[in-house]
């Protein structure tokens, strides 16, 4: 199938998801009003300022729409700010949240003094070699409901996780050669749509 992805577009790394998609043949729509999410086969929701992203999300009720279409099975994927915005829970804030995802996040959460930093991931659902992993000012999932798969984890903390048609990773994916994860993600689209 070709498969036409929705990539947020408000503020972020969008233009970076936007390329690794066309390198694995899409079709990408850059997603900035309500009407650009009709015929979408996915979204990618991308890193970024969770707050911005959030307020915006609130204008045009795009927020609303894109949760409803969550909630009908529409996959979508989160990276970063993307995961903050799918918790239902964000610790301390009352940020906008689009409350997809039942798990409970922490934003910034590896401190201030490691900001960024690289690692290999292992995750299992992708494979036995291991993940480069870049995190930026990154959130981790402090708890997840047992209905989340948790697909990896980095010292303990959860990291990238799954729920149904529900995807979240902490790091960016976008910004390595290594396409597994952006894969991964376009085969949940195919068994979506296969339905
Ligand atoms: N720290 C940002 C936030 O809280 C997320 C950082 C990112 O997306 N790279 O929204």
């Amino acid at each position: 199938m070709r498969k036409c992805v929705g990539v947020l577009a408000l503020q972020g790394a969008f233009r970076e998801h936007r390329q690794v998609l066309e390198q694995l043949g899409c079709d990408v729509v850059e997603v900035r009003k309500t009407s650009d999410l009709e015929g979408i086969h996915g979204l990618i929701i991308p890193g970024g300022e969770s707050t911005t992203i959030g307020k915006l999300l609130k204008t045009d009720e795009m927020g609303e729409k894109i949760k409803e279409l969550g909630t009908k099975d529409l996959p979508i994927f989160g990276t970063c700010a993307g995961m903050i915005l799918l918790s239902k829970t964000i610790i301390n804030s009352d940020q906008y949240s689009l409350n997809l995802m039942d798990t409970v996040v922490e934003r910034n959460a590896f401190g201030r003094q490691v900001a960024s930093f690289e690692t290999d991931l292992f995750v299992p659902a992708m494979g036995s070699n291991s993940l480069r992993a870049v995190f930026i000012r990154a959130p981790y999932l402090r708890e997840v409901a047992p209905n989340v798969g948790i697909l990896a984890e980095y010292e303990g903390k959860i990291v990238f996780a799954r729920q149904g048609n529900l995807l979240a990773s902490a790091f960016h994916p976008e910004l390595t050669s290594d396409q597994r994860v952006h894969k991964y993600f376009l085969d949940m689209i195919d068994e979506h749509w296969a339905k």
